[in-house]
């Protein structure tokens, strides 16, 4: 007898049908289980969503009739193969898919479908058997069995075959004590170097220690930094290693091979792999012995997906935790305003806070902060680049042997080429910005839609030959320091060695690797880079770190850009300094170059008080009713022309204000207090990139003060928004961004 079944398949976006599908199969299938089944001219992978289809379009809901049952197979499709040998996903799994396809509105099918790895969507079934025995052979299998880790008798802290080569300091001491006496949120507030990755591996041990079955999700914002943490890892926790195979401590990120994707997804979900470290996209891991999350630098954005379904993977690991009953672990040097509110506790109530705080203020085995050198471009000379004083500075530095960093975040050699007759600028033709001068291959290339052009010899308007270049990227600096520091010797008498690191420098796989790695055998005198080599890389000798032209965030017209302004250089002075054994008697230097010397940024930045900063940005935010005060949601609608994509938003604007009166009618015999609070909504406005590649874009902000309202709005408007989309012919796509993280 043939049963309905709902199953989850990756629809496109804003597809007409949201919910699961229904086929048919001879046997009840338990949901969870992966299956291929027939989707238009294809077939695909799908979840079983429920075994009794929930709702079955034909309007049946009786099976065991024989007529309804011929009815059905003739117009539902069976689902083709059920694929063996990986056990359904679990509840918990599904609920999370559901929670996050809720909240960031985008189809359950499509949620839990970009959740699995690339290689269970397009594999059949039996090449994913084949796939399966081959990694069974490859490594020890899972096995249910007792492992042989003794758990210690006295306690699950102390003794263990992985315990850290050093005693705990005390201010990690009374991190673990808290973490194992309390149930979180945890926020670890802790400057780079204080020992938060050995607190973090310290609660990773007892957890396994409790249970040897238990698995930990590690976060980390950047693919770059895994290697890094995974050596770590697998040096400390070796023994699981010994125990269950090389698969017990796995990786996750899309710098992985599809392959590789598709094993670590396995050991993950097999219960095999104990640890798992990973990018945002690892909090979609199936991981039914979960039972510690950690998620360090929480504040980095790249723990928002900027695409497709738009997660916050930090906001989901809160959520994942909370679902399970388990325990999280936020760290940063520089949390993000809206945990470090969570974490206040509020003087006017009588609630705890959300997230409990945890200060690490000291640097361990490590000298102090550098001390930060301001210099006031105002009284430099017009055009400075690098001022005498600074340089004067960076010469002492690498004759010393010592290392310097040199921060700026524009790559390329100019932003624009220009020419002086005429005006011309080297304006993008599809985009709404300049194409940068990149000297190197003598190419000018738009950062935006990618076109790349060989530079022009002479000036496309007016024919001048004299075209040049305005403003610095990191591939001018490179050159200028060479030329400025020409004569400086490094102490064995050679000349200096200056390197850039920046998306240019490691377009090719595993440069990167090569460069950091002369730069931490100390060949590199100079290091010049970009936001990419500020965060997290631990580079030794590095005893000076200079930012050169940091003001623009200070005016941005996102309120957030203050925020990642601050954190981006306090972890580009937390580079410098690291080895203490370097730097004893030496003070390493953070050096600014700004014309607003005054800024409370800056002087927050001084005495490297986040706090102070903090505080004073969570009270400008109260003023303004910005986040964490108030949620907000963007629209965005991309469209061939700006008045397409503004027409779309504004009507869905008329919209929105019938699902308020919807809501408010459809509640009013509640009486919620979250029921006065409405969404507001600003007009559509060209976005700050207004055109990329010939695309018109265009935004709406929606803020409102319940999150709850804002949820049940999102989800009536988001209906009507279908609705109305093939009216519009100009407009290519639309999407709903929940807590944007920049406007
Ligand atoms: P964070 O993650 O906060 O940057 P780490 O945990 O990486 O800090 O610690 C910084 C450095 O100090 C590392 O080299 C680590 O090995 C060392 N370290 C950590 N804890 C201790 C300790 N209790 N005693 C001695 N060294 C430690
Ligand atoms: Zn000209
Ligand atoms: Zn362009």
């Amino acid at each position: 007898m043939n049963h309905p079944i709902s199953v989850l398949v990756n629809l496109p976006v804003h597809a007409k049908i949201s919910g699961p599908l229904t086929y048919y199969h001879p046997e009840p299938l338990q949901s969870g289980t992966l299956v291929r089944v027939p989707f238009g001219k294809s077939e695909v992978l799908g979840v079983v969503w429920s075994a009794q289809a929930e709702q079955i379009k034909l309007g049946v809901d009786q099976f065991d009739d024989e007529t309804t049952h011929k009815e059905t197979e003739r117009i539902l499709k069976p689902i083709s193969s059920v694929i063996e040998g990986i056990q359904a996903l679990d509840k918990k799994w599904l609920d999370l898919v559901a929670f996050a396809s809720g909240y960031y509105q985008r189809s359950l099918g499509e949620m839990a479908l970009q959740a699995l790895p690339p290689q269970l969507r397009d594999l059949d079934a039996n090449q994913i058997t084949r796939r399966l025995k081959k990694n069974a052979s490859q490594n020890k299998l899972f096995t249910t069995q007792s492992p042989s880790v003794k758990i210690a008798d006295d306690g699950p802290i102390h003794p263990s075959p992985y315990y850290p080569p050093y005693p705990l300091t005390n201010e990690q001491l009374e991190a673990v004590q808290v973490i194992e006496g309390q149930s979180g949120p945890f926020l670890i507030f802790g400057n780079t170097g204080s020992g938060k990755t050995e607190v973090y591996m310290h609660c990773v041990q007892s957890t396994l220690l409790r249970d040897p079955n238990a698995q930990i999700l590690v976060m980390v914002p950047e693919i770059n930094l895994t290697p890094q943490l995974e050596q770590r890892f697998k040096s400390r926790f070796a023994h699981l290693a010994e125990n269950y195979g090389t698969n017990s401590v796995v990786c996750m990120h899309s710098g992985m091979t599809p392959a590789q994707r598709l094993q670590a997804w396995l050991a993950a979900h097999s219960g095999q792999a104990r640890i798992i470290l990973g990018t945002r996209m690892s909090i979609f891991a199936s991981l039914p012995f979960l039972k510690l999350i950690v998620v360090d630098e929480e504040h980095d954005p790249s723990y928002k997906q900027q695409e497709g379904a738009r997660y916050s993977a930090r906001d989901l690991a809160v959520y994942r935790a909370k679902q399970l009953d388990i325990k999280v672990i936020l760290g940063s040097a520089t949390p993000s305003l809206e945990s470090w509110h969570h974490a206040q506790i509020n003087q006017d109530s009588p609630q705890p806070s959300k997230y409990q705080l945890i200060g690490m203020p000291s640097r361990i085995g490590q000298a102090s902060m550098p001390k930060v050198q301001i210099i006031d471009l105002n009284l430099q000379p017009r055009g400075t680049v690098f001022s005498i004083q600074l340089l004067d500075a960076i010469k002492l530095r690498v004759q010393r042997g010592e290392q310097v960093l040199v921060l700026l975040n524009r790559r390329g050699y100019a932003p624009v080429l220009h020419c002086q007759d005429c005006d011309w600028k080297s304006a993008c033709l599809h985009c709404s910005a300049f194409r940068v001068f990149h000297k190197m291959d003598r190419t000018l290339r738009c950062h935006h839609c990618g076109v790349v052009e060989r530079v022009p010899r002479h000036c496309p308007s007016c024919g001048n030959a004299d075209i040049s270049p305005l403003g610095k990227g990191t591939e001018q600096l490179e050159e200028l320091l060479g030329l400025l520091l020409a004569d400086v010797r490094q102490p064995n008498g050679q000349p200096l060695n200056i390197m850039r690191i920046d998306a240019d420098s490691t377009r090719l796989k595993g440069t990167l690797n090569q460069q950091l790695a002369q730069v931490h055998s100390g060949e590199v005198n100079i290091l010049v880079g970009t936001q990419m080599i500020a965060k997290g890389h631990d580079f030794r000798k590095i005893t000076l770190v200079a930012a050169l032209y940091p003001d623009t965030a200070l005016f941005s017209s996102d309120f957030r850009a203050p925020e990642r302004l601050f954190s981006l250089l306090l972890q580009a002075a937390g580079r410098a300094g690291r080895d203490a054994n370097l730097t004893s008697g030496v003070t390493s230097e953070m050096w600014i170059q700004t014309q607003y010397p005054d800024h409370p940024l800056f002087d927050a930045l001084r005495h490297y008080d986040y706090p102070q900063f903090a505080n004073q940005q969570l009270l400008e935010r109260a003023q303004a009713n910005l986040p964490p005060f108030s949620f907000q949601a963007l629209i965005r609608a991309d469209a061939k022309t700006q008045s397409d994509a503004q027409l779309f938003l504004n009507t869905a604007a008329e919209q929105a204000s019938i699902v308020i009166n919807e809501i408010k009618s459809r509640r009013a015999h509640t009486n919620a207090s979250w029921l006065e609070i409405v969404p507001t909504l600003y007009p559509a406005i060209p976005m700050t990139m207004q055109r990329i590649a010939n695309i018109e874009r265009s935004q709406m902000l929606i803020e409102c003060n319940s999150r709850m309202m804002m949820q049940e709005f999102l989800k009536h408007w988001q209906a009507h928004l279908q609705e109305l989309q093939p009216r519009f012919k100009g407009l290519i796509r639309w999407i709903v961004d929940v807590d944007p993280l920049t406007i």
